[in-house]
């Protein structure tokens, strides 16, 4: 995303008028710092409540984290998630979260350390083929609801860096901006979130079955079987069900 698309973007979402906090995710947020920083300080000058979440690859040095803190909180950063995990560790040695979380408490910054256990992984995405195999199933008939999205009435959307507003990840409103997808938005008419309110993952692979998706007779969670239906129902939705990068391998 460019700093020029995060412009055009938080106008949309000060346009609502129902949005009061924005937070800037990944990926990893700080890959691109200097548009993470474009956007903390548009996004508070337009009186938004700016975060950040990031994964701390970055904190190389104490001294990296004292300077990165201070300029992100005068960009006006209220709030830092932290993810650390199993996953994360392998890649991300974890004194660098722990000295980036003394950095946020020495300097007044608020920051919280985002570890995902096993039982709480939403087996969607990569995490349905990669982290499913071996674990506990159970049928697909149990699962009749969405079990953590409000689909019926959103109190928050993800945005991407193609202006796609997304219910969760790769379930996305029709609309040309933000603002037109957000006062278009009628669940009862939106294909896959309708049948997802009407009788969960399962009635979205019945739905999915009827064009040729075979369910199988069990999934580790609700995410696993919705995720699996709507790769399936991609070609016959590609403007609901995308962007790529959410359904990659
Ligand atoms: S993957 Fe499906 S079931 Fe899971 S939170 Fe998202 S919409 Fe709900």
């Amino acid at each position: 995303m460019t700093s020029e698309q995060v412009d055009g973007f938080l106008e949309q979402v000060v346009s609502l008028g129902t949005v009061t906090g924005v937070c800037g995710e990944g990926g990893e947020s700080f890959t691109n710092y200097g548009v993470l920083l474009h956007f903390l300080r548009r996004a508070t000058k337009l009186g938004l409540s700016a975060s950040a979440l990031t994964n701390a690859a970055w904190v190389t040095s104490r001294e990296e984290a004292e300077n990165r803190v201070a300029e992100l909180m005068e960009a006006g950063l209220t709030s830092l998630g932290i993810s650390t995990d199993q996953w994360h560790q392998r890649y991300v040695p974890v004194d660098r979260v722990d000295t980036l979380l003394e950095v946020c408490e020495k300097s007044g910054l608020s920051a919280a350390r985002m570890e995902t256990q096993l039982e709480g992984v939403m087996f969607r995405g990569r995490a349905a083929a990669r982290l499913a195999p071996g674990m506990p199933t159970r049928p697909a008939e149990e699962f009749t609801t969405c079990p953590h999205e409000k689909l019926d009435a959103p109190s928050r959307v993800h945005l991407d860096c193609y202006g796609r507003l997304h219910l969760c990840q790769g379930l996305t409103l029709r609309g040309e901006t933000p603002s037109e997808a957000v006062a278009a938005y009628d669940p009862r008419r939106h294909p896959i979130a309708s049948r997802l309110l009407d009788g969960g993952p399962h009635a979205l692979g019945q739905y999915a079955a009827e064009r040729g998706f075979e369910p199988a007779p069990e999934y580790v969670d609700a995410c696993q079987l919705c995720y699996r239906a709507r790769e399936f129902l991609r070609p016959h939705f590609p403007e609901l069900l995308g962007p790529d990068e959410m359904y990659g391998p």
